[in-house]
This record gives structure tokens, C-alpha cells and sequence, in this order.
């Protein structure tokens, strides 16, 4: 192995900044050796932070015959030792919270504070103990003189667990924490741009789980592709683009894995004539800006009734000028920079784009250099219109389109015309964004909010957003064989 540059150059100094001592114990763990590994970047300030180990398709088999072996043993424990073990390992989780929040917010860029590095470490705790205690009995199907059918749910085997780079530790707990709560084991494959947080995750994890029932793996694309279709892989959990749960889908026609697909989305907020712009401002704001809009179930593109489209626009430029942005660590900041540059690029290209097309940029709509290399400020963009790239392409990035309509027919109907459907929100009067809610193509709608989650809730996506549901009682037959006793 050797130490190469990541993907994108930086212009940076590679100084490494001072990591606090639980920080550096934890990287140690899991990082390359010195000279080894490829080099990962602080993404606020662009320095080197450490050396994600690169593992290669050798390593993976190893890895995944070794939680083929555990998996017996971890299955024929049951589920109340089972579920003891998970609470223990959250336990482990808050015991190291603040070292994996400062590596999370150095490595993805998210400041320590706001709906961000700290919050995900407490998401990752409580998602962790509501599989741990969520129940999910076996199911009489019927019962009388002739026949008694009960239905179970049994472990699969081995789950394959790929995730993205945006909310890498809470998204790796959603995948593992189910899979090993059913009796599954589970090999891990970080996206390669986070890859030292979640393994220092999964380090803290092992303190208090037997061997070989949680394996992380640090490896690229072809490793992630051999992950999916290797044939002792009984469940791919994947979150990530859709373009990648495409190849996903067709490798499942080798191994035939079960297959939980959280792909990308393009959320349509609908602002009703009856909404109070003052009041909902915050929310509207959190809802498209959380993680510096680097989320799947953010909003995404907003319609807003031309009664009120000039007062939201009003209240949600004075959110973003009094929202701070900068480097994670600071605990001033809220909002942080793009976690690559090529994610930084594709929201560059998308507001330009935007402006060619006649757009009006309300507040921010150009780099903000001055803050670091990867930074782009909150972005407003109103009078654009369906059709333009900004509001037809998945901008993940701190860009917001504002659109105006005039009739909540039309609205409803522009809301659905993409090809994904992951979240949607609609905003005013509840009784009557209930009935617009109904109308709405997505796997959740949201009222008067956008994008909460809640650990026994289900979610999931409709259309190229995927298939298949994640969290509580659904989650865990996500992850189950189903078995029917009958006689
Ligand atoms: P990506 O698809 O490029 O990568 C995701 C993971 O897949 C990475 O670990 C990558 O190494 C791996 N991978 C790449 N090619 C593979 C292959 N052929 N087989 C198996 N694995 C492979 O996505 P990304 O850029 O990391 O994430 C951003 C996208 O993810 C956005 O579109 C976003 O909307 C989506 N996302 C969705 C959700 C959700 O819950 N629906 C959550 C977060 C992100």
C-alpha cells in the first residue's frame, strides 16, 4: 500500500491540525501506518487528517467468510442476550461521542454544533437502542380447527452494508443496527470519502461485540461492487445515488440478495396561500439547509403561492443572513462547506447554470473562497422555473430554487413530474395540507416541517428513489427471512 493523494488535489498546506488525545487514540485504531493508506482531507480547512486503509477484493473475502462463520453463534444467542449486547454498544457510542463527533465534522465537514456532528452521534445512539428493544413477534396467521399457521422472522446470513458520505455514521447505524438485532452479520463499505469515522465508529462498536459480527471494510468502487454481488451475501442495504443502485439491482440478479435501496431525491416543498412566511421561515430554512443541504430528504426545489412567494423569499434570506457558516470545529457554526469538490462543482455548475437561464440570485451564488476551498455560501435562486437544471437535477448542496405558482393543482402536479420520490413536505393550514399531503408522490410527506426522522417510523422512497423500508418494525423484516410454521 502507498500514501497516494486523494481524488482531488488540494491547494492547501498539509499541516495537521492539533487532535484532541481521545480523538488520536481513536484514529490510531483504525487508520493505515504511517507512509501507508491514502490520504484523507479536514474538509473545512483541507489539511490531512489521516490515512484511511485501502483494502483490497482479497481483503473482502476474507472479511465476508469470517462473518459467514460468525453468524451461527451470533443468531443462536437470541434476542434478549442479542439486544443487551446492541444497548451495549451504544452505551460505547455515548462513551465516545464527542472523539467520533470532532473526527465526523473534520473528515464530512459538519460543524460539531446544530442539527449536525453531535446530533448525528446522539441519532446514531438512539437508532441503535430503538433496534435494540423494538420487538417484532411472530404472527398468527391463522388459527382454527384445520390449521394453525404462525409466521416468523428469522436472520438471513451475511448483510452487506454500502453508505454514503453525507450522514455516514447515522446512515451505517440505520444499516447495522437492525441487521444485527435479527441475528444477521454485517461487512461494512464506508464511502471512501468518510471512511475514518465510520470505522472508528465500528472500532468503538467491537469493544463490546463478539467477533467478526461487525466487519468494516475501506475500499473503492470495485470493492463496494464485489461487496453487493458476492454470492454469501444474503441483503444489500445501500444508500447512496441512484445511478449506483441501478448496478446494484442488476448484480442481485446473481446472488438474488434482498435488496434496501435508499437512493437520491428531489423534494418538493408545497407553500400553501394559507401559510404564515414569518412562522414557517425556520423550519422551511433547517428543512433544505440541514447539513448544508447535503441530505437526501432535504428540500429540494420549493413552490410557493405567488400571494406570499415575495414575503417566504424575504424571511428565508433574513434566516440565512443570521445563520453561521464556517470551519466545524468552531463552535459559533452551523453550516459548513461541501464535503468534496466534486460535490462542490456540481452546485457550481448548477446555480451558473441557473443564472444563464435568467434566474434571480436572492442571497449568496458564488464561492466563498474566503472561508476555505470547499465552502459555498446559502443560496437562494427565485424566478427559475421547472426545466431548469437547478430545479430538475438533485443540487445537494446549499441551493435552494424558489418557484412560484398559482394554482395548488399545478403545484401538486409540478411536485410530481421527476422521477424520484423520496420526501415531500406541504406548508399552511394543516386540515387542508393533509388533503394536498394525499396528493403528493413520496415516501413521506411532511406538514409544516421537512425531513424528521424518527427511529419507529418507517422510511423509505417511491419511484427512482428506491425501494424498501428502514426503521422500527418494518425495518426489522427488512432484514428477516420470513419463515411460516404451519400444522
Ligand atoms: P454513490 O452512489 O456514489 O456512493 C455510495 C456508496 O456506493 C459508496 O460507498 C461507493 O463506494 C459505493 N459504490 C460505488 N459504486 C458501487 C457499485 N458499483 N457497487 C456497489 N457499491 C458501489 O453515492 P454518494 O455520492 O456517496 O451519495 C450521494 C447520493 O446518495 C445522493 O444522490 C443522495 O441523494 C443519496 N443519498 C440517499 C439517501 C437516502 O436515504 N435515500 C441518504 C443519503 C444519500
Amino acid at each position: 500500500m502507498s500514501l497516494s493523494a486523494p481524488s482531488e488535489e488540494s491547494t492547501q498546506p498539509t499541516i495537521q491540525r492539533e487532535l484532541t488525545a481521545e480523538e488520536a487514540a481513536l484514529l490510531e485504531l483504525v487508520q493505515a501506518p504511517e507512509g501507508e493508506g491514502r490520504a484523507i482531507l479536514d474538509a473545512a480547512t483541507r489539511e490531512v487528517l489521516g490515512r484511511a486503509p485501502v483494502q483490497t477484493v482479497a481483503d473482502l473475502e476474507d472479511a465476508i467468510a469470517r462473518a459467514k462463520a460468525a453468524q451461527p453463534a451470533w443468531d443462536a444467542l437470541g434476542h434478549e442476550r442479542r439486544s443487551e449486547v446492541l444497548l451495549a454498544a451504544a452505551d460505547a457510542i455515548d462513551a465516545n461521542a464527542e472523539a467520533l463527533a470532532r473526527i465526523l465534522s473534520r473528515e464530512q465537514g459538519k460543524p460539531l454544533n446544530g442539527p449536525n456532528a453531535r446530533f448525528e452521534l446522539g441519532a446514531c445512539s438512539a437508532w441503535l437502542r430503538s433496534a435494540a428493544t423494538t420487538v417484532l413477534e411472530p404472527e398468527v396467521l391463522v388459527d382454527d380447527e384445520q390449521t394453525h399457521a404462525e409466521l416468523h422472522y428469522r436472520a438471513l446470513g451475511v448483510v452487506a452494508a454500502i453508505g454514503p458520505w453525507n450522514w455516514p455514521l447515522m446512515i451505517a447505524i440505520w444499516q447495522i443496527a437492525p441487521s444485527l438485532r435479527m441475528g444477521n452479520t454485517v461487512v461494512i463499505k464506508p464511502s471512501e470519502y468518510t471512511p475514518l469515522s465510520v470505522l472508528a465508529m465500528i472500532s468503538v462498536m467491537n469493544e463490546v461485540l463478539p467477533p467478526d459480527v461487525l466487519i468494516g471494510i475501506s475500499g473503492d468502487r470495485e470493492v463496494g461492487a464485489r461487496l453487493a454481488s458476492h454470492p454469501d451475501v444474503d441483503k444489500v442495504m445501500f444508500t447512496g445515488s441512484t445511478a449506483t443502485g441501478r448496478k446494484i439491482i442488476e448484480s442481485s440478479a446473481g446472488n438474488i440478495a434482498r435488496l434496501t435501496l435508499e437512493l437520491g431525491g428531489n423534494d418538493a416543498g408545497v407553500v400553501l396561500p394559507s401559510a404564515d412566511p414569518q412562522a414557517i421561515a425556520q423550519d422551511l430554512f433547517w428543512g433544505a439547509f440541514i447539513n448544508t443541504g447535503q441530505t437526501c430528504a432535504a428540500l429540494k426545489r420549493l413552490y410557493v403561492h405567488e400571494s406570499i412567494y415575495d414575503d417566504v423569499i424575504e424571511a428565508l434570506k433574513s434566516v440565512a443572513e443570521q445563520t453561521p457558516m464556517g470551519e466545524g470545529l468552531d463552535e459559533a457554526n452551523v453550516l459548513g462547506p461541501l464535503q468534496n469538490k466534486q460535490q462542490f462543482d456540481i452546485v457550481n455548475r448548477l446555480v451558473e447554470d441557473a443564472k444563464a437561464h435568467g434566474a434571480r440570485i436572492v442571497t449568496g451564488g458564488a464561492p466563498a473562497p474566503e472561508l476555505g476551498e470547499l465552502f459555498y455560501p446559502i443560496t437562494l435562486v427565485a424566478d427559475v422555473s421547472d426545466g431548469t437544471a437547478i430545479v430538475d437535477e438533485e443540487q445537494f448542496g446549499p441551493v435552494l430554487p424558489v418557484i412560484k405558482y398559482s394554482d395548488v393543482d399545478e403545484a401538486v402536479a409540478r411536485a410530481n413530474r421527476l422521477e424520484v420520490g423520496l420526501g415531500g413536505s406541504v406548508w399552511g393550514d394543516p386540515q387542508e395540507a393533509r388533503a394536498v399531503a394525499a396528493r403528493i408522490q413520496s415516501g413521506t410527506v411532511w406538514i409544516n416541517s421537512h425531513g424528521g426522522l424518527h427511529p419507529a417510523v418507517p422510511f423509505g422512497g417511491v419511484k427512482n428513489s428506491g425501494y424498501g423500508l428502514e426503521f422500527g418494525v418494518a425495518g426489522l423484516k427488512a432484514v428477516a427471512a420470513t419463515q411460516v410454521i404451519s400444522g
